[in-house]
């Protein structure tokens, strides 16, 4: 198909950044043209979580829905770590020889490509950002500050939040906020509560997790049926993916045209620096597009990928590149997922995935002789246990009517506590193009490194120590642990076009501009400059497992 002219600004991705990015310029004004490399899904047809084998399933796959990728350096395994390798009492495929590499796990990086972007399988946590988190380089020396702060933010989370109705009780630690959340939060499940108990006997403070997700129905949505399928695909439309919240409501203004399985492969740039035009491949065939302004907002791996492709003779090292800081201080997030099982415990597999959350390690310093923090979190369904296959293939022995006896007993039982930290961005974690692999079009794929660093192992130490403490607490016996060591699932990748005041050091300026060309945009998570610990500056403090836990008289 052809595109037709006219548009005022080119938005490139559907996903959180460019979603948000296309419905603002809609508000203003604006006709906005958004070109989106993956398809349309169809809740009805692809998220069919009322039908047999729905454990089986992933988050579906459709033609030009995954993105080639390929893995560099992702670290070696260092022995001296063996405590932080992956395990679990059914042998899962996680032994892996000391000094081997770091591999990219079943999952790997794993966004789909489609319209809505990540949020189509994201979770629905909706976190503020702690206002020491932008001066993580300032107050730790350790990573960078940001050029902006969290009061020049606020209004944009409070915009943010009202667009996609989050549900929550009250502002995290630290976090001011000029309204409250939209809707009322969610019930807490039984897992979460027991986990919840367990923290606050020692000294923790947990909360409900504010979520994109409708606690009661809202903008011809319904409310949540606590199905737990938020990563496969939500059947109903009352996860605030950005499909059903700022798409629409762009949609609506008359102003959006959205064209799916439209990859852009290049963008040019003219002598004074402006983007004058962009090439895509639209349904197979090529389109040179002309525009005005154009936002890029394509994720941390595709809009470098997209900078680099677009090199010319003038702009040797890609677009918005003459800093050379394309690609670079790629971040993952560090993870830990401890799971035991808890005797007496029922019913931990209902409820929201990552229901509650404690912020109190979640700020720069806060865990002591570390840069960075993690928030904890109750995850059992998002771990995956809530069906009996997950019990019967990782938690429970057996075989035929032993096993069924076994099920019978443990269902239910399942405790999962994950960790979320911070991983300070590092020389060597970058995003390039790969030499050989190329895609679907012929084009170099994106290339990931990301070592982890003695620093992020130290700091993934302190996540599985208060991890197990926890569950320990709550009278759980471990069956399972995964972690960042030796998993690469990238959930949350960010910064590979760090946004910046200094223009050598930096791809884009505060307001997200890029310092090399006065009409393009990138509106996505590379721009983060660090991933940002989450959390107040908490009055008491408690160690794990070293020191004694505090106890609380209250639980
Ligand atoms: C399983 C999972 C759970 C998560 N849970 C949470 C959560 O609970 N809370 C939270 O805050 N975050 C969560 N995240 C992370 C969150 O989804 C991402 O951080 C966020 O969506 C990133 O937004 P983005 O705009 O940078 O990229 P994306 O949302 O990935 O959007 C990028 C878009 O660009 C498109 N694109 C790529 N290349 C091109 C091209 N060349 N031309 C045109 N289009 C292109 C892609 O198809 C995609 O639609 C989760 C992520 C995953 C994978
Ligand atoms: S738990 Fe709620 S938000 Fe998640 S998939 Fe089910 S209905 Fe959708």
């Amino acid at each position: 198909m052809g595109i037709s002219g006219g548009h005022d600004a080119v938005v490139i991705g559907s996903g959180a950044g460019g979603a948000a990015a296309a419905w603002r310029l809609c508000a203003h004004g604006l006709r906005v043209l958004v070109l989106e490399a993956g398809p349309a899904f169809d809740p009805a047809r692809d998220y069919p979580q009322d039908r047999p084998g729905w454990e089986l399933r992933g988050f579906p796959e459709r033609p030009g829905s995954r993105a080639v990728v390929s893995y560099g350096d992702l670290g070696q395994l260092d022995p001296a770590d063996a405590d932080l390798g992956s395990w679990s009492r059914a042998g899962f495929p996680w032994r892996l020889p000391a000094g081997a590499p770091r591999p990219p796990s079943g999952r790997g990086y794993s966004h789909v490509l489609g319209v809505g972007g990540s949020t189509l399988h994201f979770v629905g946590e909706q976190h503020r950002l702690h206002p020491d988190a932008f001066r993580l380089f300032s107050l730790t020396g350790k990573g960078a500050d940001w050029p902006i702060a969290y009061d020049d933010l606020e209004p944009y989370y409070t915009i943010a939040e009202e667009m996609q109705l989050v549900a929550g009780a009250g502002a995290a630690p630290g976090r001011w906020r000029s309204r409250g959340f939209a809707q009322s939060a969610h019930p807490l499940g039984p897992g979460a509560r027991a986990v919840v108990a367990a923290g606050r006997r020692l000294g923790q403070d947990w909360q409900v997790n504010p979520r994109a997700t409708l606690s009661a129905p809202d903008a011809g949505r319904p409310a949540c049926n606590y199905c737990g399928q938020c990563a496969r695909g939500c059947p109903l439309g009352d996860k605030g993916s950005v499909e059903v919240t700022f798409l629409r409501v762009a949609a609506a203004t008359g102003r959006l045209d959205l064209v799916s399985d439209a990859t852009v492969t290049r963008l040019h740039a003219g002598p004074d620096g402006r983007i004058t035009h962009l090439d895509a491949i639209v349904d197979g065939q090529g389109e040179s597009i002309e525009t005005p302004l154009v936002v890029l907002a394509a994720g941390a791996v595709q809009t470098p990928r997209l900078l680099l492709l677009s090199a010319d003779a003038d702009h040797p090292q890609g677009i918005a590149n003459s800093s050379g800081e394309v690609g670079r201080n790629f971040m993952e997030t560090l993870s830990w997922q401890t799971t035991g099982l808890v005797a007496g415990l029922s019913g931990s597999h209902l409820g929201l995935p990552d229901d509650a959350i404690c912020w109190d390690m979640a700020a720069p310093g806060r865990v002591p002789g570390h840069a960075g923090g993690f928030v904890l979190k109750h995850t059992t369904v998002e771990t995956g246990l809530n069906g009996p296959i997950a019990y019967a293939t990782r938690l429970v022995a057996g075989f035929g009517a032993s096993l069924k006896t076994a099920l019978r007993a443990r269902f239910g039982s399942a405790l999962s506590v994950g960790a979320v930290g911070q991983l300070i961005p590092d020389e060597q974690a970058r995003v390039g193009l790969d030499p050989g692999l190329r895609d679907a079009h012929g084009l170099p794929a994106a290339r990931i490194e990301s070592v982890l660093t003695a620093e992020s192992r130290a700091l993934l130490r302190e996540m599985a120590g208060a991890v197990r403490t926890l569950l320990a607490e709550a009278g759980a016996e471990p069956v399972e642990e995964t972690g960042s060591r030796d998993a690469f699932a990238a959930p949350h990748v960010l910064g590979t076009a760090r946004m910046g005041g200094d223009a050598g050091r930096s791809v884009v300026g505060p307001d997200a501009r890029a310092h090399d060309h006065p009409n393009l945009w990138i509106a996505d998570a590379s721009i983060f400059p660090t991933s940002g610990a989450v959390n107040r500056r908490a009055s008491r403090s408690w160690r794990w497992p070293s020191a004694p836990p505090m106890r609380s008289p209250a639980t």
